[in-house]
């Protein structure tokens, strides 16, 4: 079972500190001090898409002195337990998505910015089949689709 956090509904109200324990532990994620501090950054406020790099770097404005390893950890822990989604773009470059739902990406190559589509505006076919009920190959289950939109701008 997954927790979602509150998200862009409540964009003014980002979550309290206790609020975000309580989900964690939700979760089955056990609290501590630097998971505290690197989810806090996380769902501060609306729908967030960031690299691990990124959440490091928010983190040491911030004064917390957060190993990227343990960032890493930490976000891979999340995403396990349903808090976050990982967008993989290329193997070089993982966001982490803290709006769990499904959507889709409009992701703008200059700057590595990522923008979400709603998944209602994206419908995927896979063959004649209802894209809810439709099957995967051999007898598999189809679990998610997800659709990136590389984007340029032009001059
Ligand atoms: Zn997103």
């Amino acid at each position: 079972m997954t927790a979602a956090l509150p998200s862009s509904s409540h964009p003014t109200t980002p979550p309290s500190s206790a609020d975000i324990a309580e989900r964690l532990k939700a979760s089955g994620v056990r609290v501590t001090e630097q998971r505290l501090a690197i989810s806090r950054c996380l769902y501060s406020g609306g729908h967030r898409h960031l690299t691990a790099e990124q959440l490091k770097d928010e983190l040491t404005q911030q004064g917390e002195k957060v190993a990227l390893a343990t960032v890493y950890n930490t976000l891979h822990q999340l995403t396990r337990a349903g808090l976050l989604k990982q967008i993989i773009i290329d193997p070089q470059r993982t966001y982490f998505d803290t709006n769990t739902h499904q959507h889709h990406h409009f992701f703008y190559e200059e700057d590595g910015h990522l923008e979400d589509i709603p998944n209602e505006r994206i419908a995927v076919r896979l063959d004649h089949d209802d894209p809810q009920k439709a099957a995967g190959p051999n007898g598999t289950k189809i679990t998610s689709v997800d659709v990136v939109i590389r984007l340029q701008r032009q001059d």
